[in-house]
């Protein structure tokens, strides 16, 4: 059944699993083009429609292609040559939703499979037509994109159809590639090659067609980065005719092929989208939705019960898009900021890779885990060249990262300050450091729980360890007068507030990365060989002897004589502010209204800081000082970043607030799927889509890992009767069904698992055994 969400969007559960586009609207098609996003980690194509509307954003990108060149500063994944949009001329009219009659209009997106269907019912110049369109990114062959589009005329009709190749798009404006080489080809194809300016990309995309009756005439057009197909076809009334499109696109940075010379791109191209045509578009769609299910839903299927059913379709959205964003096989890219959904962030990926979305992949996709942790690794040499450019030692990684050589990529100057009139300078490339520290974090938390004979720790982990608290050995400061340690100027999580000295989360964050080293150095004395190598490169000697006096005196902000902890050295001090007039439920950035200088002068949040740091360093607060500043800085934040929602909810719920974090999960959730028709133009808020994941298994469930044991400790919302979800751990693969008061614990796997509950007690579930207990 149909409901909705609101004015914009509705959605039908169960088996169905759909999100719809209520209306046809120009104003909000750019939302629709991110959110409706459809791919495979491989590609990401904006769900634009065929025909043209201004404003509309034409989107095709592959995952890792950066290229540099051409007007931007930094790179930047570029925008792939268009082939979704058509022309179609019916009776002598360009078909377009903004004139005529649209009687009925539907358009959805199939959550299970990746497909985007849309059906019109339309009358102009006392013609009626019905249209169906469907298309889908092939989550089977990763290079294949199959559309289909069926015309039924209520009258004879004569219909003019142009298939295209369309390199003339850009990504705002920008080129980064140079003209391409267009051809039609002997058996009928279209296919464009062409090369980034950066001459390290080439790249082919071949398309075929198919149709269910003969044109009457077929024209060939080219123009410069264009090439086009126009086919003539009389349609008799009232008969469905159909035409299916196959395009494929291969580039020389794919991982999967083995030749990467421009002549195989374009064999393999061809290739993929005959195979595509052989097939017909119901087979092709029968072998992505198998895939989906194969690769996704079934290896991994998580399951609410609650009253509401919007709280399963959130968490299936989530899931969807997390996979459409992520590459399964390919560990040189990581995971763009907006996903491949959009231009935003230039398609960089930032911490929200490590601290929000990797926990989904630990968990639940640990073979993608790999490949994201890996990219981190082979970051090292750039994060190492980056502290030597800005005077540190060890690793310092990227606040924006593209390719695992670029270094920073964060741009230095942003749009205009509302206050000057000049452009804002962004420091985040230079003072959001806590980013090394979450990436050690993530790798401590990803090596918890890998299975003993797994040795990626010591093989790969250890030097990013080594080297991230290395460059803080560097980065922290000592105050004579305190004789204390400390990180100044700084970014923390709160980019509101800019050069503040010691962020509460970046001290704890880069404290726990220096003891972790520490820790480890003691460790490895207990292996000579393997310490006499860690020796040779990191100088352990020297790194413990920092590490011991840095960690004894490092300054660790504790909560004040009110129970608040202080998110800098200043921000307790200044005054508050009544940012209502700006908490406009439509999502707009306070920026907007106010530069960051004055933002800077007043206690509001950009987000979630010191709720994260209660997330990740419970053990170091009472439950009083949790509830204390879980309430005081929610009242202060304005969730301008949508990473922030999820936060809340997790770190409320973990505190047994239930049904506040049941609100702040559906806010969570609603991040894309609000009714603020411009709040995802440029692309799907990635992290968001990771933090619903977090709210559920991380939150209400309650997983953790504490003192190196896996922890559950839920706390359902009431709405919930129960929730079913494996997880991966140590290697085992856990199915887990809370309810009202009962876990009850399958560990599919051979080794005993021990898993600690809320109040401390440890349960230990043996090999392919089940258990029972109370919570
Ligand atoms: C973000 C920063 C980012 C900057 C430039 C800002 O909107 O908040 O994290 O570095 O844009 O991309
Ligand atoms: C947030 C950052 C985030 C970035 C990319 C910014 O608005 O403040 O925390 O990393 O967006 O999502």
């Amino acid at each position: 059944m149909m409901k909705n969400i609101n004015r914009l969007l509705a959605y039908s559960s169960g088996s169905e699993n759909k999100v719809y586009e209520r209306f046809f609207d120009v104003d909000h098609q750019q939302k629709f083009e991110s959110i409706f996003c459809m791919g495979n980690g491989y590609l990401g194509l904006r769900a634009t429609h065929e025909e043209t509307y201004p404003d509309q954003v034409r989107g095709l990108f592959v995952n890792g292609t950066f290229q540099s060149a051409s007007g931007s500063t930094v790179p930047e994944l570029p925008n792939f040559p268009d082939i979704v949009g058509n022309e179609i001329n019916l009776d002598g009219h360009l078909f377009d939703l903004t004139r005529g009659k649209l009687s009925h209009y539907k358009r959805y997106l199939n959550l299970s499979n990746g497909e985007c269907v849309r059906k019109v019912d339309w009358e102009l110049a006392g013609q009626k037509y019905h249209l169906e369109f469907r298309r889908f990114v092939s989550f089977a062959e990763k290079h294949l994109i199959a559309a289909q589009i069926k015309i039924t005329p209520a009258q004879a009709t004569t219909l003019t159809y142009t298939t295209s190749i369309n390199g003339q798009v850009g990504n705002h404006g920008t080129q980064y590639f140079a003209d391409g080489q267009q051809r039609h080809e002997k058996d009928d194809g279209l296919s464009y090659r062409f090369s980034g300016l950066d001459k390290n990309l080439d790249a082919v995309i071949y398309q075929l067609n198919t149709m269910s009756q003969d044109p009457e005439k077929v024209t060939a057009s080219v123009d410069r980065r264009r090439i086009d197909k126009i086919y003539e076809f009389a349609l008799a009334k009232d008969q469905t005719f159909s035409f299916e499109t196959y395009s494929a696109i291969t580039t020389s940075r794919d991982r999967d092929a083995i030749y990467h010379d421009p002549e195989s791109l374009s064999h393999r191209a061809r290739h993929v989208a005959r195979a595509g045509k052989d097939n017909g578009y119901q087979k092709n769609r029968l072998l992505n939705s198998r895939a989906w299910k194969k690769e996704v839903w079934q290896v991994v299927p998580i399951e609410i019960t609650s009253t509401n059913s919007l709280d399963q379709l959130l968490l299936n959205f989530g899931r969807y898009h997390l996979h459409v964003m992520t590459a399964s096989n390919d560990d040189l890219t990581s995971i763009a900021a907006k996903g491949l959904s959009g231009e935003g962030y230039k398609g960089h990926a930032f911490w929200d890779t490590d601290m929000f979305i990797f926990p989904y992949f630990q968990y639940e996709f640990p073979k993608i885990a790999r490949h994201l942790i890996n990219y981190r690794y082979q970051q090292l040499p750039a994060s190492r060249r980056n502290a030597v450019t800005n005077g540190y030692r060890g690793a310092q990684y990227p606040w924006e990262s593209a390719d695992v050589n670029h270094g920073e990529t964060t741009p230095k100057w942003a749009s205009f300050n509302i206050d000057t009139g000049k452009p804002s300078r962004i420091w985040t490339g230079e003072i959001e450091v806590h980013i090394t520290a979450d990436v050690a974090y993530t790798l401590m938390q990803y090596c918890a729980g890998l299975p003993e004979d797994d040795d990626y720790f010591m093989t790969h982990g250890l030097e990013i360890l080594f080297d991230t608290a290395h460059f803080w050995t560097s980065r922290v400061r000592y105050d004579q007068q305190r004789r204390r340690y400390e990180i100044l100027d700084v970014i923390g999580p709160d980019e509101y507030k800019e050069h503040v000295d010691n962020n509460a989360y970046t001290n704890y964050m880069a404290f726990y990365n220096m003891d972790s080293a520490l820790q480890w150095i003691f460790n490895l004395k207990n292996n000579p060989v393997a310490y006499a190598r860690f020796d040779q490169d990191f100088n352990l000697t020297q790194l413990q002897a920092d590490l011991e006096r840095i960690t004894a005196n490092f300054y660790l902000p504790k909560v004040n004589e009110d129970n608040i902890l202080p998110e800098n050295d200043t921000f307790l001090r200044l005054p508050d502010f009544n940012t209502s007039q700006f908490q406009n439920p439509a999502g707009d950035h306070l920026l907007r209204d106010m530069s960051i200088d004055t933002v800077n002068q007043y206690q509001i949040c950009k987000q979630a800081d010191v709720v994260l740091l209660l997330q990740a360093f419970r053990k170091y607060f009472t439950q009083k000082s949790v509830t204390t500043n879980i309430d005081y800085y929610e009242a202060r934040t304005q969730h301008d970043s949508s990473l922030s929602y999820g936060s809340y909810a997790i770190v409320r719920a973990r505190n047994n607030q239930a049904a506040q974090a049941y609100d702040l999960f559906h806010q969570a959730g609603l991040v894309d799927l609000n009714d603020n028709p411009k709040a995802s133009d440029v692309g799907i808020h990635a992290a968001a889509m990771a933090q619903i994941w977090n709210s559920v298994v991380q939150g209400f469930a309650g997983v953790q890992i504490e003192d190196g044991l896996l922890k559950l400790a839920p706390h359902l919302p009431k709405e919930w009767t129960k929730l079913t979800f494996p997880i991966f751990w140590r290697g085992e693969k856990i199915y887990f069904e809370i309810t009202d008061q009962e876990i009850v614990i399958n560990n599919s796997g051979k080794a005993a698992i021990s898993i600690i509950q809320d109040k401390g007690n440890i349960v230990e579930i043996p090999g392919y055994k089940t258990i029972t207990c109370r919570y």
